[in-house]
């Protein structure tokens, strides 16, 4: 992968004003937005009773390690109120680091690439909107390949909703 790519999701309130208030904070705390997918509505994954979900993935470029670049993400989230009652829940935002470059990481607190990115198509839909042709470094397939292989059956609907920001 070339470049530094992260997940937003929100399925509670205001879902496209969290989406923009995370990228706005984002930005402050050291990222530049290179990137970004549309706007995706998805069905909850995990737990199925509850608010549908606005995703939506960014390329961003940082001079921040890994390691920070998720301490800050995790700032992000406290800030806009996020709290962490049920693994799967509802969460007015949710932001994951799904790729740092070709970097492989195990480190405990952080797994990237994000463990998850095989298996769920909302996921791989932002992904191959963004690098279609950049492959998995451990998986060594590209985005596209990664989504034709996905069996996720969970359903997602493209949006006319647009961030409001500029790329950098
Ligand atoms: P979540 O409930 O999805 O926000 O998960 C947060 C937890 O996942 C935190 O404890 C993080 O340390 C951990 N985590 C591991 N890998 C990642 C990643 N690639 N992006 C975001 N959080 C991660």
């Amino acid at each position: 992968m070339n470049g530094i790519y992260l997940l937003l999701g929100s399925n509670i309130e205001d879902r496209m004003r969290a989406l923009n208030t995370a990228v706005s904070k984002l930005q402050a705390s050291g990222m530049q937005l290179i990137d970004h997918s549309a706007v995706y509505e998805t069905a909850p994954w995990g737990i199925l009773d509850q608010n549908w979900f606005l995703n939506v993935g960014l390329k961003v470029e940082t001079s921040l390690s890994s390691h920070d670049l998720l301490l800050a993400c995790q700032k992000v989230e406290t800030q806009m109120g996020r709290e962490r009652k049920l693994k799967w829940g509802p969460r007015i935002i949710d932001i994951d680091i799904l790729y740092y470059g070709n970097q492989i990481i195990d480190s405990g607190s952080l797994k990237v690439p994000h463990p998850g990115i095989p298996d769920r198509k909302f996921t791989l839909i932002l992904l191959n909107d963004l690098a279609p042709d950049e492959t998995h470094p451990a998986l060594g397939l590209t985005q596209s390949q990664l989504l034709e292989h996905c069996e996720d059956q969970s359903e997602y609907l493209p949006t006319k909703y647009q961030l409001d920001i500029d790329l950098a």
